[in-house]
């Protein structure tokens, strides 16, 4: 192999830095949304429980699935779908504070960790949430502008409700399907 090689394949510090900065950032971002991926938040709710338990302070975890989605997909094309998930996922991300962690959990469903926040003062943020979303109006896109979606919500705190992650993560989907099973648009907070 040539010097040339080695020289193209060099790259100044400050290059390599850029870079792996870059790639940090990409490995904690879901690509459609800009929101945070299950991985990483996976990671911040382990980091959350830890910090929990060392202060003594409860956190409150959403989990958001947005309502007959599968419908709006069928009616107005995959690309619409993705519009509206981008739609979401910013009516979510500014209906919450700096310090809460907004992800995409995964296809229509996102979770939020609201650190220092029990359950009744999660409820005025989930509410915001519920209502942004169902305020989102599409115009000169794919989807019909009289067109509306609503989400459903489920709230478990730590560590009142449950005792570690994957029991935090189950209690809070319960409740998500109970506020499936009550009609939709809703929320619903576990134990209640
Ligand atoms: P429910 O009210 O019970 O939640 O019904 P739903 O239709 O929202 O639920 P279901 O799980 O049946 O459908 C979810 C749909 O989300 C199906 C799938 O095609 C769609 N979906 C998942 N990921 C993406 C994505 O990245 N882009 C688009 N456009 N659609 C997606
Ligand atoms: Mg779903
Ligand atoms: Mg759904």
């Amino acid at each position: 192999l040539s010097f040339a090689y080695y020289a193209s394949i060099a790259l100044d510090r400050g290059t390599y830095y850029r870079m792996s900065e870059d790639l940090k950032k990409i490995s904690v971002t879901d690509s459609l949304t800009g929101l945070f991926n299950k991985n990483y938040f996976q990671e911040r709710l382990f980091e959350e429980i830890e910090r929990s338990k060392r202060y003594n302070e409860p956190f409150t975890l959403f989990m958001i699935d947005i309502d007959d989605f599968k419908a709006l997909n069928d009616k107005y094309g995959h690309l619409a779908g993705d519009d509206a998930l981008k739609r979401v996922a910013r009516a979510v991300g500014d209906s919450v504070r700096s310090i809460d962690v907004v992800s995409r959990w995964g296809g229509e469903e996102f979770c939020v960790i609201l650190p220092y926040t029990n359950k009744a003062k999660a409820l005025f943020t989930a509410e915001r949430i519920r209502r942004s979303i169902k305020d989102i109006r599409f115009i000169g896109g794919l989807i019909p502008p009289d067109v509306t979606i609503s989400v459903s919500v489920g709230m478990a705190e730590f560590p009142a409700d449950a005792s570690d992650i994957e029991d935090l993560v189950n209690k809070s989907d319960k409740a998500m399907y109970l506020a499936k099973a009550k009609g939709k648009n809703t929320i619903i907070s576990y134990g209640k």
